[in-house]
Order: structure tokens, then sequence, then C-alpha cells
């Protein structure tokens, strides 16, 4: 008797690069396979809340299979990687969400600035405007060089499924995939959707990891070096609300939208960047960017 499987693909890496040209990313390199965004449906104002690739990439991902099939790969260094998702509605983040994080914050007044600094389930969840949202390929310009401006590494979480009071047990379910994320920001007393938010200041890269590449997203390290300098090292299984949790949470608030993307929180280790400097961000089972401060 014939089995009633489900189709699985294979776990894909995605990625957007140069002209906005849509990639698929092997061992050899990457493959363009544009092609595929032709199938995505014409839309008319007023546009959709969600990032039109993520809502149909379940659909797309036989024809970005067979697209990549007959295209050369383009060495992944020669590319100029963008952010992987073009049009996310919002992008939620984690402020406190490590413990060793949140001693430091304490204890530092150039990071705390006089700020009530509080764990998340006291603090809850914060908002980035999208068009702080570049890749590592166009760096982080920063604005008020006089203050202290600093990396903050963190999993980045891509919603596929449009969500709203999700259970932690059901959480998983709704994520698209994973990238590296950068929270960059600006030390002060403002309110943090403002020191967070210049153009340029959240780096997501260098691809969208599909969710079955990620198993347990509480089982990964994460890392970043400045000028080749490690500065924040680090492993998920320290956050204190994981994953699941935070989709929860953040369902429990607003409704989730496809491209949606949840910036999970930094841990210990964040320290400040100056132009000229290079950051390299890596996540295993993600990969590894290498995004410039100007
Ligand atoms: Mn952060």
């Amino acid at each position: 008797m014939q089995s009633l499987m489900p189709i699985e693909y294979a776990a894909m890496k995605l990625c957007r690069f140069d002209d906005n040209r849509l990639g698929l990313v092997g061992e050899d390199g990457i493959r363009d396979v544009s092609a595929v965004l032709s199938r995505l449906p014409a839309v008319t104002y007023p546009f959709p809340r969600h990032d039109a690739l993520v809502a149909h990439l379940a659909e797309l991902r036989p024809q970005i299979e067979h697209a990549a099939r007959g295209a050369k790969p383009l060495a992944a260094e020669r590319v100029r990687l963008l952010s992987p998702l073009a049009n996310p509605g919002k992008i939620i983040a984690a402020p406190v969400n490590y413990k060793k994080h949140l001693e430091e914050a304490l204890a530092d007044k150039g990071i705390h600035h006089g700020n009530l600094v509080q764990e998340i389930h006291k603090a809850g969840m914060f908002l980035k405007a999208t068009s702080s949202l570049v890749g590592p390929g166009e760096g982080v310009k920063l604005v008020h060089s006089d203050r202290r401006n600093d990396h903050e590494v963190e999993l980045a979480v891509v919603i596929g499924a449009r969500a709203r009071n999700v259970s932690a047990a059901e959480a998983l379910g709704c994520v698209a995939g994973y990238c590296i994320g950068l929270d960059m920001t600006i030390r002060g007393p403002e309110e943090r959707s403002l020191r967070k938010s210049p153009d340029s200041y959240t780096v997501l890269g260098p691809w969208l990891v599909t969710a079955d590449e990620v198993p347990d997203p509480g089982n990964v390290a994460l890392r970043i070096t400045v000028n080749g300098a490690t500065r924040q090292d680090a492993h998920t299984s320290d956050l204190i609300l994981g994953v699941a949790q935070l989709i929860e949470w953040a369902s429990a608030f607003y409704t989730l939208h496809p491209g949606d993307v949840i910036l999970t929180g930094t841990p210990q280790g964040v320290g400040p960047v100056r132009p000229g400097d290079v950051m390299v961000a890596t996540i295993e089972r993600i990969g590894s960017m290498r995004v410039a401060v100007q």
C-alpha cells in the first residue's frame, strides 16, 4: 500500500542580493532563482501587511529547487547581501533576555544611562522601525557617533504563518526560519524605539535558514567579533524566554504576520563600535556575516 506521506523538501538557505535578486545558497555558492518571484500574486494598493515571499514560501519551495537546477553558482563573496526579508510588517525585539546581560546592564551606567533596566518578564518587548533594516552588504552607518553605539548579536526568528494568541506548545509551528540579527543601539536616555531605529540599525543576514534546519533554536551558539576580537560568545540555551515563549508573548499582544521578525535578545558582552570597524557575527546552523561600520 502506498503511504500518503507529506512531501518533504530539503532545508533551504535563501538570500537576497545585488539588485534584489533571490538566491538559493548551497555549499558551492549562490544560485539565482529570481524567476520564481514572478509567481507571487500581484498586489494592489493597499498592500498586505506581510512579506509576500515568506507568506508563499511553502508553495514556492519546489519551484525554487527547480529554478536552481539550471543556475550556475555565484561565489558568495562576490555578491552584495541584502536583508533576506524585503518587507517585514514589524520587527519585534526582546530587551533583556539573557541573565548575564541583565547583570552587565545594571552594572554599567554606559549601558543603562539611568533607565530602568528590568528583565523581560517585566519589561515585555518593543518594536524597531522596519526602515532600520539592512543586509550585511550594506553595512551600518552610525549616527551620533559622538555617543556610544553598541553591537548586539541576536538570534532572529522569522514568522511564517499568521498567528494570534499562540501557545508556546504550538509556537514553533509558526516559524518560517531564522537569521542572524544585529540590534544596533545608541546608548542614552531616550526610548529604545528611538535609539535602536536609525536607518541601518537592524541588520539581518546572511540568509534566511528555513526552520527545518534549526530543529531546536534553544540550542545554538552565537558570537560576534569586532576587528577580529571576540566580544559576545554565548548560547541560546541561556535565553530567559526561549523562542516559543517569545512567540506566545508577542502573539498575545500583536497579530503576527508572515515575515514579522522577533529579535530574541542579546547576551553579555555588548560593546561599542566606531566607523571603520568590521563586525563578524556567527550563529551555529545559520552561518556567518561580515558587516562594516561606517
Ligand atoms: Mn537587543
